[in-house]
């Protein structure tokens, strides 16, 4: 059998129209049921993934690393004008994909293009993008953009941008193309779904279920060394009610740090963040502690990563600087100590996600060798009314040694990836804070001008469009403010006057007195006197506060 002809990058930017020349969930479905039906198995893990305007699995740590200023810059000089004549046409177009259509439109009345590109062409560069460090990696980052868009007819420069910034804008996340899959090879969804939730890993799931069905599915599960959606919890009104529905319930110190997920495979051991990021290299004291306190076999344990001093935790900003951290690691070991709090196991020799959390809580009370102030277990009561008291005395004892409240859990409950669900509450001392996106800021005036004094922030509607919901000013320090204006700048789509619109990527939690009711924000609401109380780089855009949370929030208060 001959060879197939590589498939034209043109066919899916084909796709990518129909889907955004429709808002119907069944519509985009079908169309892409339709396309993955004719890919062959090789190319459609591919596919799949660019479908979603991404290279990259979610828990990837790989990135592009490609800001608009710099994708500006490469589309300034693919088409030959300056990155301010291009701003300009963003600010025209709304985004950078349909600026550098109508842009590409003027140059080709001008140019031929020399070779086609094809959809592994596209996909191989964008990802070699991330693979870009260290020196002059700028320029060689425009080379690898440059070497697709000279190529580029304006409709395939339009969706080449748009994945660069992982903004596609035609309207399919990953319920579409589940269902789409599904469609497409015939495979029962439940399957799928549970499939993907286990492996996180859109193009595996497609590959296997045109390959071997439902079956093929059905056989695919947890493995240590790729990450799963950890398990949510939702917010309890009180101690009692919430005892009182369930019976008996495991009651647990909710730590204030960020929640890590700890794999070992074979003898290397990885720490994935909530955002699925790998953050071993940053921490390789807790990998050592880890190495001391679980045994040599493959497993899949959870907890809560702090920062503490002489034993008590310190705040939550501190970590940040150490899981990012590339360099003098070891100087950073020794000022900002980490402790590790583990509460749940989903992995020892076979996956146990389905077992009841009281048989998981036993198997991890039965492995660990607890090593003091470093890896231990979070501290637990087990309670029914009979005792309920000692939960409210957890929650005392918690708070007062500055942790953030208690966690009540179901000990029946198996563990459910990705769902924020009534099977494990959380209690908190402090009010609820919302987490929302920057999506703008102003500069300050005078000595501040350099600096963006006021953040634009955002929620996401029930469609997961971004809404505006109020400007935050304060609770920021000075070190901060500086390093946040600097990430933005990178982020800039639009400047007028002081203020400036940026790529919805920095995540902000928000404390307030009160949530109101305001015509000046897209939500249709605003926050009174919001404070800035941390920057939430372990969040994704997926998990920030929703406007149906909103509505609800200020219905019961
Ligand atoms: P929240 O981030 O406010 O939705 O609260 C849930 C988070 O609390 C989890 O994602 C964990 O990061 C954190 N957490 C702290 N201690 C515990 C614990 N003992 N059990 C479960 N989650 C915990």
């Amino acid at each position: 059998m001959s060879k197939k002809e590589p498939m034209p990058y043109k066919a899916l930017v084909n796709v990518y129209e129909a889907l955004a020349a429709t808002t119907k969930r069944l519509e985009k479905t079908r169309i892409l049921a339709d396309f993955f039906s004719e890919i062959d198995a090789e190319l459609l893990p591919i596919v799949t993934i660019l479908s979603l305007g991404k290279v990259y699995p979610v828990w990837s740590r790989q990135e592009m690393g490609v800001g608009s200023q710099l994708l500006m810059k490469a589309v300034a000089q693919a088409v030959g004008v300056t990155p301010l004549e291009v701003e300009d046409q963003i600010r025209e177009q709304g985004d950078i994909g349909s600026a550098a259509e109508t842009l590409f439109q003027k140059k080709s009345q001008i140019t031929f293009f020399k070779k086609k590109l094809t959809i592994e062409m596209v996909y191989n560069n964008l990802r070699k993008l991330a693979t870009v460090s260290g020196n002059k990696s700028q320029s060689r980052k425009i080379n690898i953009i440059l070497e697709l868009l000279s190529s580029a007819s304006p409709q395939e420069a339009k969706y080449i941008t748009g994945t660069v910034l992982e903004e596609l804008r035609v309207g399919v996340g990953e319920g579409i193309i589940r269902d789409s899959i599904s469609e497409a090879f015939g495979v029962d969804k439940n399957f799928l779904d549970r499939a993907y939730m286990l492996t996180n890993d859109l193009g595996l799931v497609a590959k296997v279920a045109q390959s071997e069905g439902d079956e093929g599915l059905s056989s695919l599960t947890l493995k240590p060394g790729k990450p799963v959606k950890p398990m949510l919890a939702k917010l309890a009104d009180s101690i009692k009610e919430t005892v009182s529905d369930l019976g008996f319930l495991y009651c647990e110190t909710k730590y204030d740090g960020i929640r890590v997920q700890v794999h070992r495979q074979n003898s290397e051991i990885k720490i994935f963040t909530r955002r699925l990021e790998n953050i071993s290299n940053a921490v390789p004291d807790v990998v050592e502690y880890i190495n001391q306190a679980l045994p040599q076999d493959d497993f899949i344990v959870e907890g809560e990563l702090i920062v503490t001093k002489e034993g008590k935790p310190i705040s939550f900003q501190y970590i940040l600087q150490r899981v990012r951290r590339k360099y003098d690691i070891d100087k950073l070991i020794k000022e900002v100590p980490l402790s590790l709090y583990l509460f749940d196991i989903l992995y020892f020799q076979k996956p146990l996600i389905d077992d009841p959390l009281e048989h998981r809580r036993k198997i991890l009370e039965n492995i660990i060798n607890p090593v003091k102030g470093y890896v231990e277990l979070s501290q637990q009561v087990k309670v029914t009314m009979d005792n309920v008291e000692e939960a409210e005395y957890l929650f005392e004892e918690s708070v007062k040694l500055g942790h953030e409240g208690i966690m009540l859990k179901d000990p029946q409950a198996p563990y459910i990836p990705g769902i924020r669900g009534k099977k494990m509450l959380k209690y908190k001392s402090e009010p609820e804070t919302l987490d929302l996106v920057v999506v703008g800021g102003t500069y300050g005036r005078g000595k501040r001008a350099h600096l963006i004094g006021s953040y634009l922030l955002a929620l996401k509607d029930e469609n997961g469009n971004l809404k505006t919901i109020a400007h935050v000013a304060t609770g920021l320090d000075d070190e901060t403010l500086i390093e946040l204006s600097k990430r933005m700048e990178d982020l800039v789509i639009e400047r007028k006057g002081r203020q400036i619109k940026v790529e919805a990527k920095i995540i902000l939690e928000i404390a307030y007195s009160e949530i109101v009711k305001s015509p000046e924000y897209e939500s249709g609401y605003s926050l009174r006197f919001p404070v800035v109380k941390r920057i939430r780089d372990d969040l994704t855009l997926e998990d920030i506060d929703t406007l149906p949370r909103v509505d609800s929030m200020f219905k019961n208060n």
